[in-house]
């Protein structure tokens, strides 16, 4: 599937594609066609699953198609003489929890929408509501908000909801841990029952059932699962490493031959530049993909990779989303994620379709405590490797040196984190 199936305007797709968005995410592929039908929509999905594009897109279409650019209304204070112009009306509410979000999908939405001469702005707490009001009286099609300033500006008569024709409310269970519940409820209740609501929330308990059933009307239920743990199948391997020595470890393991096809993860685009350019003067193929190498650029990337003529793939993980490559014999976390998910999600895709999979993460001493968080979603132990060269503590004098290490006896090629750390690491899982 592309984004040309949900029939988006060629203004849309232009922006798509200058996204470098190649397939539409699960939430997007599910969602997007009932948004577009106008219906409401129950939606459990988390950040970081495209969820913002999977509204956004289908709002803007929307909006853009119906028109509305330049409606006109009477303006926020009728019979107030100096007020007496042209007014747009808002179209379309996105309320979320933080300024942070808030931010995200404003800015979602102007770089979705910068084609289609629709108008949007920011609205949260927290700064001056100068600016703010200033966009607004200019006119905005989309309002993005926090709930407390939203109100705080309604109650100034500087913003109307009257016209909205389409309502989101994102990430829901966050919004009620926040003890927002009642500005959700004054907020609701101003505007036209006669409206499209799209309601998302990455847990759906009984509680946040009851807000959506007040708001939502006949709702289609879309979820995407929370990522599954990686296969059994696959193998996790640690190597601790500094930072410095990555590159070197990475051609080290690279001179087996056993890693056939290898992806590689890391976090930026210039890491994966700088790792493929340091694999290529170390003659080994390699190649990398992200989201500032043009369409075609990265398709050739991927095919080299696919027929073989390229042995490495370097990868941002944005960059690999909705990559399909299957029979992957390696995956390497260059950088160790952040975000236990992200490594579930790098790992599986060693190991798919039947075959197993060999995971090995670099950690360098920066790194080390986003490890008890991985270990608990995938409910074991990373084994640490420690026959390898570049080890951190064998570093003389290195800032990152492991604790001197008592006698022991000889012990096996391999050890678990637990045992490395000791008391350090969190406990609770079977592992
Ligand atoms: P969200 O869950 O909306 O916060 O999105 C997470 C990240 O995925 C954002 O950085 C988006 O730019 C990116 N993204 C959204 N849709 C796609 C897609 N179809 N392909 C690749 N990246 C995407």
């Amino acid at each position: 599937m592309t984004f040309s199936d949900f029939g988006f305007s060629t203004e849309l797709l232009r922006a798509v594609r200058a996204k470098n968005y190649t397939v539409p995410t699960p939430i997007q592929e599910k969602a997007i066609p009932h948004v577009l039908s106008g219906k409401d929509l129950l939606g459990c999905a988390q950040t970081g699953t495209g969820k913002t594009a999977a509204f956004a897109l289908p709002i803007l279409q929307k909006l853009g198609q119906e028109g509305g650019q330049g409606q006109e209304q009477e303006g926020p204070h009728p019979g107030r003489k100096e007020k007496k112009r042209a007014f747009r009306p808002v179209r379309a509410l996105v309320l979320t929890p933080t300024r942070e979000l808030a931010t995200q999908i404003g800015e979602s939405f102007r770089e979705y929408g910068r084609h289609t001469g629709l108008r949007q702005t920011t609205v949260y707490g927290g700064v001056s509501q100068v600016p703010q009001e200033r966009a607004l009286r200019e006119g905005v099609d989309i309002v993005v908000a926090t709930p407390g300033r939203l109100l705080d500006l309604m109650s100034q008569g500087l913003i109307r909801l009257g016209a909205i024709e389409i309502f989101v409310l994102d990430e829901a269970d966050r919004m009620l841990d926040m003890g927002f519940i009642h500005d959700i409820r004054r907020l609701v209740d101003k505007l036209p029952p006669r409206r499209q609501s799209l309601f998302f929330s990455a847990t759906i308990p009984g509680d946040i059932r009851r807000l959506a059933d007040t708001i939502l009307r006949d709702p289609v239920r879309v979820t995407v699962s929370p990522q599954a743990p990686a296969p059994e199948a696959v193998e996790h391997y640690l190597y601790l490493v500094e930072k410095p020595d990555k590159a070197a470890l990475l051609q080290h393991l690279l001179a087996d031959p056993a890693l056939r096809n290898v992806l590689v993860f890391t976090r930026t685009r210039h890491g994966a530049d700088r790792v493929a350019r340091h694999l290529a003067r170390a003659r080994i193929p390699a190649e990398a993909i992200h989201g500032d190498k043009t369409q075609r650029a990265r398709e050739q990337a991927l095919s080299d990779f696919r027929r073989g003529k390229s042995r490495v793939l370097v990868a941002t993980d944005i960059a690999a989303r909705g990559l399909d490559i299957v029979g992957l014999s390696h995956v390497v976390n260059y950088d160790l994620p952040n975000e236990p998910e992200s490594y579930v999600h790098r790992t599986g895709r060693t190991g798919r379709a039947g075959l197993s999979g060999i995971a090995l993460s670099f950690c360098d001493i920066g790194e080390r405590p986003y490890l008890p968080a991985i270990e608990q979603l995938l409910r074991k132990h990373l084994k640490v490797v420690e026959d390898h060269p570049h080890r951190s503590g064998l570093r003389p004098g290195s800032p990152t040196d492991l604790e001197p290490r008592k006698p022991r006896a000889p012990r096996p090629f391999m050890i678990s984190v637990e045992e490395l750390f000791g008391g350090a690491r969190r406990e609770g899982f079977a592992g």
